[in-house]
């Protein structure tokens, strides 16, 4: 009987998203491709943390791309004109819930950090339309007010959670940078409610003095309930370099914080040691972008989870989420 060489699982899956139709001296160069967009996607986000700005204007000081741009974002969406995609696919959460997070004051926001249970534990997201896996890099914050707005509500806080593309085969460092869906971002919207358990964590642990500590809380802990219905549109990073990379996805449920929690992110001293009172950056024109709202509730992938879950397989429909989004991918991928 023929085996496949042993892979330990989640890498298998992560593998099997990420190098399509691969030669093995493809495969073989492939840490060193890895390591080289790493260190070329690394390079644009310090770049990104060392751009010294304020939001003193809500941005409309800042230059480059964020000011000749044309695919900005925030932007203000509207949806009474936008059809609903009730055919969309979920999007899937690989090992949410297998890392914890560490928190650290940085000069505008506040970061969180994964930090995996084991070595070799990808955390990231795949399918909901997205072209194979992307890592989750670091979550932060925007308080005062949401960056996006919907119909026009804007909400208390908005949650960034950033993730870049896992490179795969026929891509070069260049071609990465300027890879118009290189980065991932799920946006999670606040509004006034209950208290968060996650950001009471954070006060307790970041307390008067601490710039940095570790939380009991995971990535998980920052999803809203359903995360079935989202809105997709392309854009770009909200702070200079306001690189136009990003596939940005806003759940439309949100979650609750309380004002005390808001107030306290406004009166805390930041690592440059003075507080931001507000950190979002003004909405910016959509210049005919298109705007889709995308229901995954009633998709195939959801129904048959639904039915697995009733049968108690949960192990399966998670399977079956991995597999559909693998195929989406490899047959996207052929189509290029
Ligand atoms: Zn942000």
């Amino acid at each position: 009987m023929n085996r496949a060489p042993a892979a330990r699982p989640p890498f298998a899956l992560v593998h099997l998203l990420v190098l399509p139709a691969m030669d093995p001296i493809q495969i073989a160069y492939y840490p060193v491709r890895w390591l080289f967009i790493t260190l070329a996607y690394s390079m644009i986000f310090h770049r990104h943390e060392n751009l010294s700005f304020t939001y003193a204007q809500i941005g409309s000081d800042w230059n480059g791309t964020c000011k000749d741009g044309q695919m900005q974002s925030p932007i203000h969406i509207m949806t009474n004109n936008v059809a609903v995609d009730d055919e969309a696919q979920p999007l899937v959460f690989v090992n949410y819930d297998q890392a914890t997070l560490d928190v650290e004051l940085k000069d505008h926001t506040i970061k969180f950090d994964p930090m995996p249970a084991a070595d070799g534990i990808k955390v990231g997201i795949a399918g909901g339309g997205l072209m194979g896996f992307y890592y989750l890099d670091h979550i932060h914050l925007h308080w005062s007010s949401s960056e996006h707005a919907i119909d026009h509500h804007s909400y208390k806080m908005e949650a960034h959670l950033v993730h870049f593309k896992t490179p795969h085969g026929n891509l070069t460092a260049d071609e990465a940078i300027d890879e118009p869906d290189g980065i991932a971002v799920l946006a999670v919207l606040f509004e006034w409610g209950s208290a968060d358990h996650l950001i009471d964590d954070m006060v307790l642990q970041l307390g008067r003095n601490q710039t940095a500590a570790e939380l009991k809380y995971q990535p998980i802990d920052f999803l809203p309930k359903n995360t079935d219905e989202y809105i997709r549109y392309r854009g770009s990073l909200t702070t200079p370099p306001c690189s136009e990379v990003v596939v940005w996805t806003i759940f439309t449920s949100p979650k609750t914080v309380a004002q005390y929690q808001v107030n306290w992110l406004r009166g805390r001293k930041l690592s440059k040691g003075v507080p931001e009172a507000e950190n979002f950056r003004e909405r910016q024109p959509v210049n005919g972008r298109p705007i889709a709202v995308m229901d995954a509730s009633y998709s195939y992938v959801n129904q048959i989870a639904r039915r697995s879950s009733a049968q108690n397989l949960p192990a399966f429909s998670v399977t079956v989420l991995l597999l559909i989004s693998s195929l989406t991918f490899l047959t996207a991928s052929s189509f290029r």
